[in-house]
């Protein structure tokens, strides 16, 4: 491979230059943008967009983590010991030792780092640009200097841009210039280069963030030669490497641990009378050793990494690892409808207005073809019609049907694309937000495009946008006589209250009385409309108002920026109504029963009218399909909630299951109503506003696909697919991922306990001269800790779900890693396994043997006087080890039997855990039986008739679990 070689970007104050410069200088075209070969060419030439020092993982950072540790210092200064004791047997385990933890240690940390930094490279954010001639979304570390960039509201800017056309256009520049307030963009050339960054307001920089409005832009800089490279690189990537609340907590318990360790050291010396001898030290050393848990932290960060790439391949991306320990404790989730429990494809397929009165569109997807008929009224106000009339065309059809579909194809921001791809020949895209496109395509099959419009003179001249706060937008057009004309649309009541007048053929009435008007003729027409609203709505259609006016420009008022929305949304005319399907994901009912099962809460929030968001909620079984939606509870508008004080609120039986015409505000009310009830939620979003509410949630949620860049950095968690079904999934995930460190943490746990206390009490049995003779050598407590326990525990952290993974209730928030049960079961069986190897020893050397004990049998093999003990301690050790081991295939469930047939069959879905036992239980053989390694390291002699004992130590040991978790089963809830 070639060296890479970056060429430096040339600082050119861009500012100062006119578009038509900039476009010159940087060699591209902001219609049609760079060619795909072009760009390729750049990114070889000025290297990836991405901020030098932000992710790559160092190796020696890694590997210093590993020798950086308390523990490893407490080996190195026993290994120091040893050596200069002239041990050097126990010298060398202990080097061996601290090699393999390293080198085991680095290799977890680097695996699970890459992990990380894989997934933190797959959630970083993507920029649309213009390549080709088409409108692209490629990741932000490919762009490259002379792209032209799209942006729009909630977008994280990607590179620093010399502007071209702006909507509207405001960006939180606080990151770059700590000016708190959003700054106004426009495209007036700046005269000086000096000008200060905040001035320069025909750029926009990268890292900042679009709050408003939308724009298109030339790449200047990319990279370390953006503003914000050079100015810092630590800026970003903040977040991701912080502990998790749960290895905050194993580590603390780990430095209780280490005092405890100490304590133990003194104990050692204590029954010892402090006399000091080097094998004492020695021991004493290795006792505090396998004590610590040390792979803990380590393996718990594994266990999360797997979980992380789990998780991705379920389509969910974590940003911060302490969501999964949340995850798994979740009560409630509360999630968006559209896009998330619909399919977001969204269909137009009824119109009203008034005089013609409905009509039915045919047609599937974003596919433009598909026909108009006319319906026309129904008796009972309450119905929509189902028969069919005559297809019509715009030149058959009503002034007023021209009018609607007008509106729909201007009011309107998304674009219908047909591919060229010789491949994917005439295959239908569309770009942008699916209820716009569910209007455009309205258009196309109507005959009206908004590019033939726009083409016949029809030219933008304002854009007031969409945000689910206001729930409408509009758009000021020239029309091709020189007209002004004002089109609005959005929610019903956001609409009416706008109009004054509605249209009826060539006429526009009067919406309401005015006083003095002529009351009989005069009916109070907003009630019709909303009886055509709601009739539409419990069909679960979305319906849309869409108004216009004529508008008369004032001289020296700027039409750009200089106009009032409020002043523009008034007086408006109503035009009709257009009634968009969204259907359900086929996935969202069975994942909503499946939370059903799990005890997990379903709310749906949703900005559409209460009888559409009925609708869906009953299609999928969040609320009953038999509810009644006007007197029930369950359903309750934003309004509603919002009037409520939180005394109120509290007193509810239960918070509403669908709350309709949501504003991102209702959302952390909600939260916080749920907080108050101990609950924990995930909440979803995925517009600029939502940033609150996912931060105010325990697990906040982006969507992936239609979420803004700044929704999902406040998210702790992204939807690549937007489905609901994967929230569940990832729950289903987080439970199974606390589960098994639960599990690992009790079998690491026990084994310890196990471990220490038959050391401890063995210092009771003590030779003719008062030195108490060890049941374990130094190295073999060592060469114990580090294989008996680390490698089954990483298995069971690959535990699968058991089957009740998804059917009982989430555990409660305060029931952390050590409930109860669990720290009770850590002391059983550490205090049975250590009375079960302590009985074997015991009887070895006094009921088997002759009670000698020999004499300095601590320190070596002299005669043999020592075998009774050398062999007592090779039946210590391996009772110790084979209970350590079985012990992890208890720990596979907490109340059920671990070895229960039905999931000893499925063992080949975890052979990480089975390996790790098989081979620990092989290792085990040339500790004991190869000459010389036995006897001189290990302090073991081969074994014969004790392998009885262990047998025997097994074998009651497994049918105590089973009882213990018999009885467990029968008392405890
Ligand atoms: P959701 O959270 O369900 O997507 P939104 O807040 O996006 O809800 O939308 C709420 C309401 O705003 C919709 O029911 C619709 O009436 C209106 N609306 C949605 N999108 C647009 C749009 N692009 N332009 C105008 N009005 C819209
Ligand atoms: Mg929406």
């Amino acid at each position: 491979m070639p060296k890479k070689i970056i060429e430096i970007q040339s600082e050119v104050p861009y500012h100062t230059y006119t578009v038509a410069e900039t476009e010159a200088e940087l060699k591209t075209s902001s219609l049609e943008g760079l060619t795909s070969e072009e760009a390729d060419d750049r990114l070889r030439r000025y290297g990836t967009n991405e901020l030098k020092g932000s992710g790559g993982i160092k190796w020696y950072v890694v590997l210093w983590r590993q020798i950086a540790n308390p523990l490893v210092v407490v080996l190195l200064v026993a290994n120091i010991l040893a050596f200069a004791t002239k041990q050097f047997p126990e010298g060398g385990v202990i080097l061996f030792i601290i090699i393999m933890n390293a080198t085991i240690g680095f290799y977890q940390d680097f695996s699970a780092e890459q992990t990380m930094e894989a997934l933190r490279n797959m959630s970083s954010p993507t920029a649309q640009v213009i390549r080709d001639e088409t409108r692209i979304v490629i990741p932000n570390n490919q762009v490259v200097p002379g792209d032209v960039m799209i942006f729009e509201d909630g977008d994280v800017i990607g590179a620093d841009c010399r502007l071209f056309e702006v909507f509207n256009l405001e960006t939180d520049e606080a990151l770059l210039t700590g000016e708190s307030l959003p700054v106004q963009k426009n495209l007036d050339r700046i005269k000086t280069a000096e000008e200060a960054l905040g001035d320069r307001l025909n750029m926009v920089f990268a890292s900042t963030t679009v709050v408003k409005g939308r724009a298109k832009g030339i790449v200047t800089g990319t990279a370390m030669a953006t503003q914000i490279g050079q100015i810092a690189t630590t800026l970003m990537n903040v977040d991701t490497n912080e502990l998790t609340p749960l290895q905050k907590r194993l580590n603390k318990m780990a430095y209780c641990i280490m005092v405890a360790a100490v304590a133990l050291v003194i104990v050692v010396f204590g029954v010892h009378k402090f006399r000091y001898s080097d094998e004492i030290a020695i021991y004493a050393i290795s006792v505090a050793i396998s004590m610590i848990p040390q792979g803990l932290v380590a393996i718990v960060t594994l266990t999360m990494a797997f979980g992380v790439s789990r998780m991705a391949k379920a389509k969910a991306i974590v940003r911060r690892l302490s969501s999964l320990e949340s995850l798994g404790a979740v009560t409630n989730i509360c999630s968006d409808k559209t896009g998330t429990l619909t399919q977001s494809k969204m269909v137009a397929v009824r119109m009203w207005f008034p005089g013609d009165g409905y009509y039915r569109i045919s047609g599937t997807g974003f596919i433009p073809e598909g026909e108009i008929f006319r319906q026309g009224e129904v008796s009972n106000d309450d119905e929509v019609p189902t028969h069919d009339g005559q297809a019509i065309t715009l030149d058959s059809g009503s002034d007023q049907l021209l009018r609607v579909v007008q509106a729909s194809a201007l009011c309107n921001m998304a674009e219908l694309r047909r591919n060229n791809h010789p491949e994917t020949h005439g295959e239908w895209t569309a770009i942008g937000d699916p209820t716009e496109i569910a209007l455009q395509v309205l258009a196309y099959k109507a005959g009206m495009p908004k590019p033939e419009l726009v083409d016949n003179g029809f030219q933008l001249i304002a854009e007031f946008p969409f945000d689910s706060s206001v729930k409408r937008m509009s758009v000021l057009y020239e029309t091709p006589s020189s007209e002004h004309l004002i089109f609005t649309k959005g929610a019903t009541e956001r609409i009416l209250g706008c109009c004054s007048h509605y249209r009826d053929g060539d006429a526009e009435i009067p919406l309401r009385n005015e006083k003095g008007g002529d009351d009989s003729i005069q009916v109070d027409f907003e009630s019709v409309i909303m009886n055509r609203v709601d009739a539409l709505a419990e069909q679960g259609l979305r319906v849309l108002s869409l108004s216009y006016r004529k508008f008369q420009p004032i001289k020296g008022v700027d039409l750009v920026h200089g106009l009032d929305r409020d002043e523009v949304e008034s007086n408006l005319v109503f035009l009709g109504l257009v009634g968009i399907y969204d259907p359900p994901r086929a996935e969202s009912l069975p994942a909503v029963m499946k939370c059903y099962e799990a005890g997990i809460r379903v709310h749906m929030l949703t900005g559409d009218h209460p009888s559409t968001a009925a609708a869906i909620a009953k299609e999928v079984a969040i609320i009953p399909a038999d509810t009644d939606v006007k007197n029930s509870s369950m359903v309750m508008s934003a309004d509603m909630f919002d009037a409520m004080t939180e005394e109120q609120i509290d007193a509810l039986d239960e918070l509403p299951r669908v709350v309709a015409r949501c504003s991102p505000n209702t959302k952390v009310k909600m939260i916080a109503a749920l907080h108050r009830r101990k609950l924990f939620c995930v909440m979803t979003g995925d517009g600029v506003n939502d940033s609150p509410s996912l931060k105010a949630a325990n697990v906040g949620i982006a969507m992936g696909q239609s979420g803004s860049d700044v929704a999902k950095q406040a998210a702790d968690i992204v939807l690549t697919d937007d489905n609901f079904a994967t929230i569940v999934e990832a729950i289903a995930e987080g439970r199974r991922m606390f589960f098994n460190i639960q599990k690992f943490v009790q079998h690491l746990m026990s084994g310890n306990i196990a471990t220490i206390l038959v050391l401890v009490v063995a210092l009771a049995v003590k030779d003719e001269q008062g030195d108490s003779v060890f049941p374990l050598s130094a190295a073999a407590i060592l060469f114990m800790n580090l294989c008996y326990s680390s490698p089954p525990a990483i298995g069971l952290g690959l535990e699968p779900a058991s089957a009740t993974n998804m059917k009982e209730p989430p555990r409660t928030s305060k029931q952390g890693l050590f409930s109860f049960e669990v720290v009770m079961d850590m002391f059983v069986y550490g205090f049975v396994m250590a009375i079960l190897s302590f009985v074997p020893f015991i009887l070895v050397l006094f009921v088997f043997g002759d009670g000698e004990l020999g004499y300095k049998c601590n320190a070596g093999y002299y005669s043999s006087v020592c075998d009774g003990v050398f062999r007592a301690r090779a039946t210590c050790y391996s009772t110790l080890t084979f209970l350590i081991l079985s012990h992890a295939i208890n720990c596979r469930d907490i109340r059920q039997s671990g070895w229960a047939w039905n999931r000893l069959k499925t063992a080949h879905h975890n052979k990480t855990l089975w390996l790790s036992i098989i081979i620990g239980a092989m290792v085990l053989f040339p500790v004991i039986y190869v000459p010389g390694l036995n006897k001189n390291v290990f302090k073991h002699l081969g074994i014969s008739y004790e392998w009885g004992l262990v047998f025997a130590a097994l074998f009651i040991y497994t049918a105590f679990v089973e009882t213990y978790k018999f009885v467990k089963r029968r008392t405890m809830a």
